[in-house]
């Protein structure tokens, strides 16, 4: 018997936020909106008191109001939601070691084996709930899941919602599993599941039935059987993971749908994904940009490149792609942008026709990188960005689900981070109870 893994995912995280800072929007209604004043955007979070509406994220603004006419909305602060993220890391590493933070609302932990057992498990989950309480306030709770290995702890926290605690152990699985939907699981997309019943596999507990071999054959590798595993809780090494694309994408707001409003976003976060690529030290060789015109047009197009970190010469690849844009479109309404073809710095070969100039445009990034981090992004910038940089709105940080922005990076405010700084800022505008 060994619980080795805790996994904490936090309740409606944007929404209990909202309402842990301001008392009066506290046991009502409200839904987290990326603007306010329109009715075209989507919910990108509600809390419980929306949920039981059937309010939940992706639903749009004029569906939301039908259903539940007294909802409000509250436009996103992301960066606020960063630094209470930043605080709750701090707050659950004081208790527990936290392996890895995987979005901005879910992170685990590893159990050292003294603490494997459930008695000590739950302890431990109950002091960080408690530490969590003390530090960010009573309306922030999380459900926290205990397992032997971490797909099951996360599937453990999912169980109790919100505020829940549930440990899992070896001689509950599979069969414990079987009143989740598969969609619940991580690991199964919409593909697998067709994948899935193709073989005959339809709901939870099939999976839990089927034979390794059978998995194997389904997932057409050696990913099969460590589902097969992972759902009876043994834990087998982890494969490394690399980072595979920087990148930033965009709702236009009113104001920049246009050619330049969206020329000058594109541009804006590019420098934002030229600059993580330089703190984070790769080099990218493929540059992707994504632009939707109106409501239903989607273009892409993509430009290869050696690889590289200057903005410079990744602006000027961005300006190639743009002239081939469809001329004929909508306003555009939406644009992305994506680096790919990553290689860490490590493993990366200088060219060979590397000249002074480059090398003098490479520390002048290095000086501008250095001045954003001190006064913020908006402090310098290239021209092309300007109409972007000027619409305060464009192109804000935004949290994905997978990255968590560093606020010296990626914030238009300035969190400077100084010599002696080691824990991060207090979030301002709390109500700390
Ligand atoms: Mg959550």
């Amino acid at each position: 018997m060994a619980l080795r893994y805790l996994f904490i995912d936090f309740d409606s995280f944007y929404a209990s936020v909202e309402q842990q800072s301001n008392p009066l929007l506290r046991g009502k209604p409200i839904a987290i909106v990326p603007t306010l004043n329109a009715e075209t955007t989507s919910c990108i979070a509600a809390s419980y008191e929306a949920k039981h509406f059937g309010i939940k994220t992706g639903v749009p603004v004029r569906q939301a109001r039908a259903l539940c006419p007294n909802i409000q909305f509250i436009q996103a602060n992301h960066d606020k939601y960063v630094a209470i993220h930043n605080r709750m890391v701090e707050t659950i590493h004081e208790v527990i070691f936290v392996d890895e933070v995987l979005s901005i609302d879910e992170m685990y932990g590893r159990l050292p084996p003294k603490w494997q057992k459930p008695k000590k498990a739950r302890q431990k989950a109950e002091t960080i709930k408690l530490a969590l309480k003390q530090t960010i306030g009573r309306e922030i709770t999380a459900s926290i899941g205990i397992a032997p290995n971490r797909f099951i702890a996360k599937l453990a926290s999912k169980m109790n919602k919100p505020n829940g605690l549930v440990l899992v152990d070896y001689e509950q699985l599979p069969e414990i599993l079987e009143a989740f939907d598969l969609s619940d699981i991580t690991g199964i997309g919409a593909r697998m599941q067709i994948r899935l019943k193709s073989h005959g596999i339809t709901n939870v507990k099939e999976l839990c039935q089927a034979k390794r071999e059978t998995l194997h054959r389904i997932w057409g590798s050696i990913e099969g059987d460590r589902f097969w595993y992972a759902l009876r809780g043994i834990s087998l090494p982890e494969q490394e993971t690399h980072k595979r694309t920087f990148g930033h994408s965009h709702v236009l707001p009113p104001k920049l749908r246009s050619t330049e409003g969206a020329f000058s976003t594109l541009h804006r976060m590019l420098e934002k994904a030229c600059h993580r690529l330089r703190v984070e030290q790769y080099f990218t060789s493929h540059l992707v940009l994504q632009v939707k015109f109106g409501f239903e047009w989607r273009w892409h197009e993509a430009i290869r490149c050696s690889p590289t970190q200057d903005t410079l010469q990744l602006s000027q690849l961005l300006n190639l792609l743009w002239d081939c844009r469809p001329k004929m479109a909508p306003n555009p309404t939406k644009v992305s942008i994506t680096l790919m073809g990553l290689i860490h710095a490590k493993n990366h070969t200088p060219s060979l026709f590397e000249s002074a100039e480059d090398r003098r445009r490479a520390q002048l990034q290095s000086i501008m990188d250095q001045i954003k981090q001190r006064y913020g992004n908006r402090s310098i910038y290239y021209g092309n960005a300007m109409l972007a940089q000027k619409t305060t709105e464009a192109a804000p940080m935004r949290i994905a689900f997978n990255h968590i922005p560093d606020l010296t990076i990626e914030s238009d405010q300035t969190f400077a981070k100084t010599p002696t700084q080691t824990t991060s800022p207090k979030p301002q505008g709390l109500d700390w109870d």
